[in-house]
């Protein structure tokens, strides 16, 4: 049946090749149609057939051209899905002397092979596709543009588009200058058929011996608008003659390695395609796409690279990506599934006496969202299934309270239950804070760490709600041998109800006698095995994750897809919005008065340095300098402390305890060092270089002043003027809102910085992006259909996804981060 199927193909793409005038083949098209139906013995119900059926009395001939292109797409959609695809040849040595006709030259190899088997491709350029990487035919078809360009071809001085690239004619009419002194501009008027245009170049003086006076010239190059007048930038010189100049196009660009043209990529995705398009397999089965109306893959493949028209390559773009985002969401609800299907977890109930005890012993009032929030985990934990529940909050919205009231739950109903957080102070934080939380009574002596000083594992709290004490332990890395000892000792023989700590509780020397409940702070810190480890400690304990970073949608349903998600979306009352100003460099000494008055008012403040690199042994290099800088010249007469990632953990400890008592006006911090500490007093924050920052970063930043009741203040100094630094800035002027930063984030800097590196655990998107929310609502819909009704995708149709879907969560752990 291959050679018909070839034959009805070829037919098809002439016919799409002769803008659908119905003179591919003689006698038309319909008659050749009938021919190939019953040459092909296609059952009644074939998909081919069915859009047969719905031509008209009059066939193909009678359609306008737009249903005509309509029915030739469906046909070939028809045939490339319903009929078995062709066998991929076998690497057949081509045979020297075959008269071959009009036949193309046979295909060598398949989409697996080296792209070598590309003639385009040559010798000396493989490294380079190899860098990109580009290795295989595959690889190559399936690096997408990462935009397209649109080529307007020859046009008529007079008839020039703002903004476009395109080509003009003429004659040079006053020779290429280079500019003087600093200058670095060479510039040129041509002028030709309808007016002239001036043309300049930046930094490729070569050009001025080039555009000697007189010369005919073809140049080609984005026109702009200068001073009311017309210029083109950055020309290239031309052959008027190529047809890829004289005619008008859609140009992709494609990302790629120093040395490889744009031009050596296109011709051998033009190569690829013609001899290999033909293997593409369908991965989207027939009715999803048809439900979706998503072109197939050999379209598709041709538009993504090839498009028509800009909106042709938009849905090709949109059907690659809906490819990516259906793998990613069947493995996203198949492993909620699995997870959701375990019920070892233990029941961990907070009867109602203690529940209001607890509650009503607290010094203030829940919010509403912390309510729903403590309700929610009750329910979540209270069942065998083991919770997965990521809890977000903005800064200061009172997460730990959550966490205290789960944590109670596994206490009173048995079980030992811990709460890790990514840094020490954090972590000594928890350990504070909880105290403070389960006993509001409890005297400042147990609300410390002096249990380590004695020896002891833990601390006790007597809360008057319960009838049995408390005992809690903190675990860090930086405590003594014997102190780290017998609180791994007391955790280990089940006298500690409750750990906090940082990663030293995941340590192998750390065993839980019946852990219950994990908590992980700021989860985005920790990595995808440490939070597997925790896990591992205890017997299926029920996890939950809190973090101040806001989770966009689009990042909810893919890479948190597997989580539950509570949101505390409200802050409790009387604390303020941060007032936020943008500083230029001629206003510093402003916002330095601002921050010395507010420190007169008896006020502390943070100062943040520059993210100088990811390096923090450079970043706090120039802390250094910087805090040296501000105590001589700007506040010598201020008390100020240093803070930053080099310092060992107990000087980090000693100046964050001095600034936390007041025993330090200003804190100078790098970026890279967590300062989440609870310190209500500080109400201003100054951050340097601020334009280097992510706007959930700023966010974050300024989170630490609000803290009270009283008004505080957040100054970005930048000294950037790009109109990007600016939007970004201004935004953080109006919006005080950390979840419309975080979209914002997502727009302006794309999924990896927006996490603070590059390894977010953010599947490999090419096609998708993560501003597609559409599209990944409806592939988790699809996801979930499909599984529902096959959850091993056993079914035919299904093979090409289940490779997919294989492909990208192997090597994945037992958890998405
Ligand atoms: P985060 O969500 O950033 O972890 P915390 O749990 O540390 O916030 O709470 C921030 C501060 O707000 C703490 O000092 C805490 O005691 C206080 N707090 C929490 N909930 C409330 C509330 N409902 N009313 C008043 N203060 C609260
Ligand atoms: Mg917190």
């Amino acid at each position: 049946m291959a050679a018909p199927v070839d034959g009805l193909r070829n037919v098809l793409e002439l016919e799409i090749k002769k803008k659908y005038t119905d003179n591919a083949v003689i006698g038309g098209l319909d008659r050749f149609l009938l021919h190939f139906v019953h040459q092909a013995g296609l059952p009644d119900d074939h998909a081919f057939i069915e859009v047969l059926r719905s031509l008209p009395p009059g066939g193909y001939r009678a359609l306008h051209v737009i249903q005509r292109k309509r029915v030739v797409e469906e046909l070939l959609r028809a045939v490339v899905d319903g009929l078995p695809p062709p066998r991929a040849p076998d690497p057949v040595p081509v045979v020297e002397n075959e008269p071959v006709q009009d036949s193309p030259a046979p295909v060598v190899g398949t989409l697996d092979s080296p792209i070598s088997v590309l003639k385009s491709v040559e010798p000396r350029a493989r490294p380079l596709f190899g860098k990109v990487p580009i290795e295989t035919v595959r690889d190559l078809l399936h690096h997408y543009p990462t935009r397209h360009e649109e080529y307007l071809g020859i046009r008529p001085m007079n008839d020039l588009v703002i903004d476009q690239i395109q080509t003009i004619i003429g004659t040079v009419f006053s020779g290429a200058k280079r500019g003087f002194g600093r200058s670095k501009t060479t510039e040129a008027v041509v002028s030709g058929a309808g007016g002239s245009v001036r043309v300049v170049w930046f930094n490729m003086p070569w050009m001025a011996t080039k555009m000697r006076q007189g010369a005919w010239v073809a140049l080609s190059g984005r026109v702009s608008s200068y001073r009311g007048r017309l210029q083109m930038e950055q020309a290239e010189e031309v052959d008027p003659k190529d047809p890829a100049v004289k005619n008008a196009s859609i140009r992709s660009v494609y990302r790629s390695t120093d040395g490889l043209r744009q031009r050596q990529i296109r011709s051998a995705v033009r190569q690829a395609l013609d001899a290999y398009g033909e293997q593409l397999v369908e991965t989207i089965p027939a009715e999803i796409r048809k439900r979706h109306d998503l072109p197939g893959i050999r379209q598709a493949m041709e538009d993504i690279h090839f498009p028509k028209s800009l909106e042709l390559a938009e849905i090709a773009r949109r059907r690659f990506a809906f490819d990516e985002l259906l793998s990613i969401e069947v493995g996203v609800v198949r492993r909620r599934a699995e997870w959701q299907s375990q019920d070892s977890a233990p029941v961990l109930v907070l009867p109602e006496p203690i529940r209001e005890g607890f509650v009503s012993s607290l010094p203030f009032a829940l919010t509403a969202a912390q309510k729903r929030a403590v309700a929610q985990v009750l329910e979540d934990i209270g069942r065998t299934i083991p919770m997965n529940r990521l809890v977000e909050g903005d800064v200061g919205s009172g997460k730990t309270v959550v966490a205290a009231a789960s944590l109670l739950a596994a206490v009173v109903s048995g079980h030992q239950g811990a709460i890790m957080a990514p840094t020490e102070i954090l972590a000594e934080q928890h350990f504070r804070t909880l105290t403070r939380l389960l006993d509001p009574a409890a005297s400042n002596e147990v609300d410390g760490e002096w249990f380590q000083e004695t020896g002891a594992g833990f601390t006790v709290l007597r809360p008057s709600y319960l009838d049995r004490p408390l005992r809690l332990t903190l675990l860090k890395g930086s405590l003594r041998t014997a102190q780290k000892g017998a609180a791994t000792d007391a955790i280990g023989s089940g006298e500690v109800d409750i750990a906090c700590g940082t990663n030293a509780l995941v340590q192998q020397s750390v065993g839980f006698d019946r852990l219950g409940l994990v908590v992980v702070d700021e989860q985005h810190r920790f990595g995808v095995g440490q939070r597997a480890a925790l896990r591992e400690k205890g017997d299926s304990p029920h996890m939950l994750v809190m973090t101040a970073t806001p989770i966009p949608r689009t990042l909810q349903l893919t890479v948190f897809g597997d989580l539950d998600i509570t949101v505390i979306d409200e802050m409790p009352p009387g604390r303020p919005e941060v007032k936020t100003w943008r500083v230029t460099p001629p206003q510093r000494k402003q916002s330095y008065d601002f921050l010395r008055k507010k420190v007169a008012e008896g006020r502390q403040a943070y100062v943040i340095c520059p993210l100088v690199e990811e390096s923090e042994v450079v970043a706090s290099k120039a802390a250094v300098q910087e805090h040296e800088r501000l105590q001589r010249e700007v506040f010598p007469d201020l008390r100020l402390g240093l803070l930053h990632g080099r310092m060992t953990p107990s000087d980090k400890e000693s100046v964050m305890r001095e600034f936390r008592d007041g025993e330090l006006d200003v804190l100078v911090s790098t970026a890279v060092v967590e300062v989440g500490v609870d310190v209500p007093n500080a109400t201003v924050i100054l951050i340097e270089g601020a334009e280097r920052f992510g706007l959930a970063q700023l966010h974050q930043f300024r989170g630490r002043v609000r803290r009270s009741s009283e008004q505080a203040y957040c100054f970005l100094l930048s000294d950037s003027e790009s109109p990007e630094s600016m939007e970004r800035l201004q935004i953080m002027e109006t919006v005080n809102d950390g979840f419309k930063l975080a979209e914002h984030d997502l727009r302006l800097r794309g999924p990896g910085e927006y996490f603070g590196t590059r390894q977010s655990g953010l599947p490999d998107l090419k096609a998708a992006r993560l501003t597609d929310v559409d599209l990944i609502e409806l592939t988790r819909a699809e996801a979930t259909r499909v599984l529902a009704e096959d959850p091993q995708l056993a079914r035919p149709e299904y093979a090409p996804l289940k490779l997919e879907v294989d492909r990208r969560w192997s090597g994945v752990s037992g958890e998405v981060s």
